[in-house]
């Protein structure tokens, strides 16, 4: 196989290939060589060198040094240089470049080629002598970062020295002399700490470093990485091996990074920071505050233009918002990287819905292009404008990833991580943020640094995850140590709160109150354009009024899951629902259940007024009746006096109801088999509540959904049940309208599918109970997988957890044959799902495709479902 794809003037082979060969960062070299723009020559080693260099237990293949030679040939003969020239040397980067982007989890050396000899030579050729050892120094301490792994804070003490001898505080400020001197420091800590002389030889050090970015593939962090963002399935990573341009040889150079649009807000407007005289890394590292894009022209107009040029022909080529590297060499524009740019899940809406505007893309590229579940930004809280006003203001840093987070200060990665396991809201605190600290980043509610700004690494990563971040609030001092920040006066430590402004970069002191997003024009659109396509149903799981209406507002048709338990709990109900629990026949049962019945058809009378027209589907009590007794002593104790009998009595009851596996006991329709009059009391109240309705004008459409049947048998004898209670009641009520109420149930016991055919006999619809079904499916406790899912993960046993992201494979064959069967006897049986798993877009994808009419979910996942299921119509 050909290990080397060339890109330059003379070739670029890596055109039209695919990423999982050559990498992001290969392919887009390629591709914007192709098309015109000024890109430093250079080749790409492909993904699979990665793979044969682990298989070769760490060796890399015979034959690539020779295909590296040839290609290193050809940019000598482009450039009219030679690698490892004492005069006039070539000297390449070497970049990792995997298929999808991972911000800052691979190494990049700069300056390869350098040694002793050649950077008098390039002194020489450069008439820079700064320059050069500049070069120098930051290849050794690069090299001795990533390829000898070596802790780059000695080399920076090293610096310091230097900066205190010239009494200088910028970098910039070190003279020739200085510098040269640091490349000498440099030498010596390189050989202290790895115990061999800095390589000269320029082939060695490009075969270390080709190595090196192998390695970089299957560190700790980066493996963390690929986990959070769920990335599986690659080979490895490519290596990009390119000739330098120098950013850093004066005041006519620099190098910065930029969005072709704004990634926080979506506005078309060029975004961006660069610094003059500056090498590489320094934008992002927040070494220097950069300067913004925008204020270009004051610095060089004709590069500034030369840019918005660029902007236009890759937007025009990708027809996508672009995140671009570049470097100016003595008035020259250099392009080094293009990519797909991250943005906040507003900037996604908005940018789709321009680029329509702009006949960039279609409306069904506008649809695909958002990803369902960054929506969740655009439905995320802000701060109340009043809260805010009058919020202690503590200092402002850069806006760097929108949203409103309040939490207690937490000091370090690990810290973070542990305290959001406790169960605690934490906002990391960092001076700036390092590809170790993305696990803590993840378990953070919000981030705040004291350097960087909107393209350092904090932001990037905050901004992919949609996690609030403030970046570069200069004016917070961290003592790591005595874990405590000291900001305008005030000094805060571990307990207390802060409130941050991700869309201001405002950090506020103490808890500020927060409010529910309103939904812009965009995102009106966006979803109108969704509805257009998709042709999934989607309803909501709500309760309460006040959520079928949220929902609704959101776009629900309906609600998929009514769960009546929960209203059983308020104060005013609970006794009565105990009552009827510690009851010893069923008069006394009735009795209880008759002071219940008022309270639930009031609850059934508002959801179906706020769902007016739309389907609502009611399960039947579900959890086991143990669930409603307190089990402490104490509460016992006051239950007992409530209900004015011996706690010796309650304690009895409540061992009786014991069961070793709840999940699978006395709960759902086996309890209506036992205690025929609480299916009757709940079916009576929806009854009561839609007549009441039809006199308002009111259209309830009532759909009573059975849980747990696991066979025909239990479905048709409750089915007769619920029939007989719905025309006594209408009768008891004298009611002379129609009503329009269907009886269904639930399919979440495996039998219930394998019996589908027969179940079906007795059901107008089946509900997809995905939650249980994966239960019992898996045999794992919904419960208990806490315990040992993290070490399933871990080992690839399970590359998702099955309860968020359907199980396809498994569970979703029960739910294929469920869906089949039942329709076999009744063809236009309608199905839905109302686990979890209706809010998740693979989950919501597998819906479409398995025929199911509607995916159910919670209030604020609707608009997700909405346009997961319009991507998977498309
Ligand atoms: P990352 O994975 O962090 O994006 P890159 O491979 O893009 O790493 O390298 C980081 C930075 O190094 C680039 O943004 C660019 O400024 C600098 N760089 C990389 N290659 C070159 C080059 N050939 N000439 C000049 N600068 C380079
Ligand atoms: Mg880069
Ligand atoms: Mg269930």
């Amino acid at each position: 196989n050909k290990m080397v794809y060339y890109f330059g003037k003379t070739k670029t082979e890596g055109k039209g290939k695919s990423k999982t060969l050559i990498g992001g960062k290969g392919l887009n070299l390629a591709e914007m060589t192709s098309i015109g723009l000024p890109v430093p020559p250079g080749f790409t080693i492909t993904t699979e060198v990665c793979d044969a260099y682990y298989k070769a237990g760490k060796q890399l293949p015979s034959g690539l040094m020779e295909e590296v030679d040839k290609a290193i040939a050809t940019m000598e003969k482009e450039l009219s240089k030679k690698f490892g020239d004492e005069s006039n040397p070539l000297l390449v980067s070497v970049r990792s470049g995997a298929a999808v982007s991972m911000p800052g989890m691979m190494n990049t050396i700069l300056n390869l080629g350098l040694n002793d000899v050649s950077t008098a030579g390039l002194a020489k050729a450069t008439k820079n002598e700064r320059f050069a050892y500049d070069a120098y120094r930051r290849l050794i301490n690069m090299f001795g970062d990533v390829v000898m792994g070596m802790d780059h804070h000695q080399f920076e003490k090293a610096f310091d020295k230097i900066k205190k001898k010239y009494k200088v505080s910028e970098d910039t400020d070190v003279p020739a002399e200085g510098l040269k001197q640091l490349c000498d420091e440099y030498k010596d800590v390189y050989k202290q700490h790895t115990g061999e002389e800095f390589p000269q030889d320029p082939v060695k050090q490009l075969e270390l470093a080709v190595k090196a970015v192998f390695e970089s593939w299957n560190t700790s962090r980066a493996v963390r990485y690929r986990e959070i963002e769920g990335i599986r399935g690659l080979l490895g990573t490519a290596v990009n091996v390119q000739s330098m341009v120098y950013g850093n040889m004066g005041d006519d150079c620099g190098t910065g990074v930029a969005f072709t649009r704004n990634p926080n807000t979506g506005e078309n407007k060029f975004f961006g920071e660069f610094l003059v005289n500056a090498q590489g890394e320094d934008v992002v590292a927040g070494i220097r505050t950069p300067e913004q894009v925008a204020d270009m022209p004051k610095w060089n107009r004709a590069i500034y233009k030369e840019l918005l040029e660029v902007k236009k022909t890759l937007e025009t080529h990708y027809a996508e918002m672009q995140d671009i590297e570049f470097t100016i060499e003595r008035g020259t524009l250099f392009m080094l990287q293009t990519r797909t740019g991250k943005r906040t899940g507003i900037a996604a809406v908005k940018i789709a819905c321009d680029m329509v505007k702009e006949k960039l893309i279609d409306k069904k590229a506008a649809v695909m292009r958002v990803p369902a579940n960054d929506l969740t930004q655009l439905l995320l809280p802000s701060f109340k404008p009043t809260a805010r006003n009058a919020a202690d203001v503590l200092c402002r840093g850069i806006n760097a990833s929108p949203g409103a987070a309040v939490g207690k200060l937490a000091f370090s990665a690990e810290e973070a991580r542990e305290r959001t396991d406790a169960g605690e809201k934490v906002i990391l605190v960092r001076r700036e943020t390092s590809p170790e600290d993305v696990d803590g980043m993840n378990a953070a509610v919000g981030i705040l640094t004291s350097t960087g700004g909107a393209t350092s690494h904090a932001a990037v990563v905050a901004r992919g995850w949609g996690k609030c971040c403030v970046a570069g609030a200069g004016d917070v001092e961290i003592d790591e140590k005595g874990r405590k920040i000291k900001v305008n006066g005030k000094t805060l430590g571990v307990n207390d709160v802060i409130s941050l402004d991700g869309t201001t970069g405002e950090v506020m002191l103490g808890e500020v109150e927060t409010q529910e997003p309103k939904l812009s024009g965009d995102f009106a659109q966006l979803m109108k354009w969704a509805d257009e396509f998709r042709t999934l149903a989607v309803r909501t799981n709500a309760d309460s009024p006040a959520d079928s209406k949220r929902a609704r507002d959101f776009g629900a048709e309906g609600i998929g899951l009514c769960r009546t338990e929960h209203m059983f709990f308020e104060p005013d109900r609970i006794i009565h629902m105990r009552s009827m629990i510690l009851a010893q026949d069923e008069k006394d049962r009735r009795a209880a259940l008759k002071k219940l019945l008022p309270f639930q058809r009031k609850d059934f009378e508002g959801i179906f007024k706020a769902m007016d027209g739309l389907p609502v589907t009611v399960r039947l009590l579900d959890p086991p009746l143990h669930e409603f007794l307190p089990h402490e002593a104490a509460a016992q104790k006051d239950m007992a006096t409530e209900l004015g009998v011996k706690p010796a009595e309650i304690k009895k009851r409540s061992e009786a109801l014991h069961e070793s596996n709840p999940m699978l006991g006395h709960r759902g329709c086996r309890l209506s088999i036992t205690y025929p009059e609480i299916l009757e009391m709940q079916v009576r109240a929806i009854v009561e509540a839609a007549i009441n309705c039809a006199g308002r004008k009111i259209k309830a459409m009532p759909e009573i959904m059975i849980p747990l049947v696991g066979t025909a048998a239990e479905l048709k004898l409750l089915r007769g049940k619920v029939e007989e209670t719905i025309a006594s009641t209408i009768e008891a009520k004298k009611f002379s309208g129609k009503l329009d109420i269907s009886i269904g149930t639930m399919i979440e016991i495996p039998r219930a599918c394998l019996t589908a055919d027969d179940v079906a006999q007795y059901a107008d619809f089946f509900s997809f109970g995905t939650n249980d079904l994966t239960q019992m499916t898996f045999g794992y406790s919904r419960d208990d997988v806490g315990t040992f899912l993290p070490d399933y993960l871990h080992q690839d046993i399970l590359l998702v957890d099955p309860f968020q992201s359907l199980d396809q494979t498994g569970v979703g064959q029960l739910v294929e044959m469920g869906v089949q069967k039942g329709r076999s006897t009744k063809k236009d049986l309608k199905v839905g799902i109302c686990g979890e798993h209706g809010g998740e877009p693979s989950s919501v994808e597998f819906c479409h495709r398995a025929g199911l009419n509607y995916v159910s979910c919670s209030p604020f996942r609707v608009p997700i479902a909405r346009l997961a299921a319009a991507q998977a119509a498309l």
